[in-house]
């Protein structure tokens, strides 16, 4: 059931990404799944994934998470994913739905602060904690009025809460890179056989650029 919109839009014989059909396994760790997925598709994202019931819950947010308090950045949620989604970096080919380059931008665990998170959920306003590789420390997710409508989503912030590990530092153009490999959008593109040029455009100016292309202008 919660997973009946992910796969309804997707073409399993296509595209790389899971459908979802596997079993859960035995988890070797304690803890609730959290990820970031930077995805360079039709409008450069980042997805951010909750794990809950057994799916992870995700939101699409453009400008991506800020360390900010004051800032609060708009979060639009979309269809649950399976919980394998969160490790899945690559290409989605193009013709398929979020077609384009995928990173997983950060990964690790989160618990609830909220006491009773459906509850939460269904009030618009959940309090977490992420241990995250890059965002750690506590977070609001807070439904807002408007947007979404017709399309059945509904539009959130995602807002810092005040703690230690609040900041001015703008950490999507600071770490660009993947959690898990390293990479930069375009040496995923590059080697997943995916748009290389468009990958690239996702990544910050003076990286990800590929050899003899977007390098700082010389001055003559
Ligand atoms: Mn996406």
């Amino acid at each position: 059931m919660p997973l009946h919109e992910y796969r309804r839009k997707r073409d399993f014989k296509v595209t790389s990404e899971p459908s979802g059909n596997r079993k859960p396994s035995e988890k070797a760790t304690a803890g609730l799944i959290y990820g970031v997925q930077k995805h360079r598709a039709s409008h450069l994202h980042y997805d951010f994934r909750l794990e809950w019931n057994g799916a992870l819950l995700s939101w699409a947010v453009p400008k991506g998470p800020s360390l900010d308090p004051a800032v609060k950045r708009l979060a639009m949620q979309v269809e649950d994913h399976p919980i394998e989604y969160a490790n899945f970096e690559g290409v989605i080919p193009e013709g398929e739905y979020g077609a384009g380059t995928v990173m997983v931008w950060d990964n690790g665990t989160w618990e609830p602060e909220s006491p009773d998170v459906d509850a939460a959920l269904q009030k618009g306003d959940l309090k977490f904690t992420l241990q995250g590789s890059k965002l750690k420390g506590s977070w609001v997710l807070v439904r807002t009025r408007g947007f979404g409508g017709s399309s059945g989503r509904s539009s959130w912030l995602l807002i810092k809460h005040r703690d230690s590990f609040a900041s001015k530092r703008d950490i999507t153009t600071e770490e660009p890179y993947s959690a898990l490999t390293h990479r930069l959008l375009a040496d995923i593109a590059r080697e997943g056989g995916g748009d290389v040029e468009k990958a690239a455009s996702g990544d910050p100016p003076a990286e990800g650029a590929s050899p003899g292309k977007r390098r700082p202008k010389r001055r003559s």
